[in-house]
């Protein structure tokens, strides 16, 4: 045969799928990486907060060995302990840190500026709004109360827990996607402030927009940002936005706030038959 015929799809985005901390909520994405320096601490291996940030967006007992296995962590393990971190400090490290993350979750639960405006946004282009996480499913229950308090209310949340393997792997978004009823992928759009973020979204085959501002990539709250000295900032925003370019992302942005501009242009380019 001399041609074959492609099909492509043409109609609008469908649905959002929104990250939570450093995203919606929690500026700045303090909560984990707090728990994580304090479980470390207990464990007699400081570690910094810079160094509890690494490995963020990925399943909290996988965060927990991705630090275990750094090598200024692992030097200072070995120092302390006369051993390598193993299997079992990984599981005793994820049983503490379960309950430290539960008492302090609410205080962090504040909405980033901007959340609530960009989610009415969606609901208006008749947008289905899906959600993925690291957090375990007793933390998101407690976080999609917190969030309702604060009038967010997604309409789907799938936690690492819940599927095969959380990020980068791309079972959360799918996940959302049937939970949804939505199809096909290249109609859902992914948000987030992580590198596994974008390329959780990336593996699913989705659109994908990566935050900088408001994450862990910069790791400060509005407070702390609004402290900053200009060229400070600028500085610690062109290193966010090459590493969230350089993960894959088709758009990176300061915040939530920023979104719905940019779901105008990836409707343009669906309409052209353009695909992530
Ligand atoms: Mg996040």
């Amino acid at each position: 045969m001399e041609f074959v015929f492609q099909r492509s799809y043409r109609g609008p985005l469908k649905a959002v799928l929104l990250d939570w901390a450093g995203t919606t909520m929690d500026y700045g994405c303090y909560a984990p990486a707090v728990v994580f320096v304090e479980v470390y601490k207990r464990k007699g291996v400081p570690i910094s907060i810079a160094e509890a940030r690494v490995p963020m967006g990925a399943h909290k007992k996988v965060h927990i060995r991705q630090i275990s296995q750094m090598d200024t962590v692992s030097e200072r393990w070995q120092e302390a302990h006369g051993r390598k971190t193993n299997e079992d400090d990984v599981q005793e490290m994820f049983e503490e840190f379960i309950p430290l993350q539960l008492d302090c979750l609410a205080d962090y639960a504040d909405l980033i500026p901007g959340t609530l405006d960009a989610i009415a946004d969606f609901r208006q282009r008749g947008l289905k709004i899906g959600s993925t996480t690291g957090y375990t499913g007793e933390m998101m229950e407690l976080l999609l109360a917190e969030a309702k308090k604060r009038g967010y209310e997604p309409d789907s949340t799938v936690c690492a827990t819940d599927v095969p393997a959380g990020r980068p792997e791309p079972w959360m978004c799918t996940q959302n996607a049937m939970n949804l009823g939505i199809y096909p992928f290249e109609s859902i759009v992914k948000v987030g402030d992580t590198l596994p973020d974008i390329e959780e979204g990336i593996n699913a085959g989705m659109w994908t927009i990566g935050l900088t501002k408001t994450g862990n990539e910069i790791g400060l709250n509005e407070e702390e940002i609004n402290k900053l000295d200009t060229d400070v900032l600028e500085r610690k925003m062109a290193r966010a936005q090459k590493r969230m370019w350089q993960s894959g992302a088709h758009y990176v942005v300061d915040g939530i706030w920023d979104v719905p501009a940019v779901l105008d242009d990836i409707n343009a380019r669906l309409a052209r038959g353009e695909r992530p």
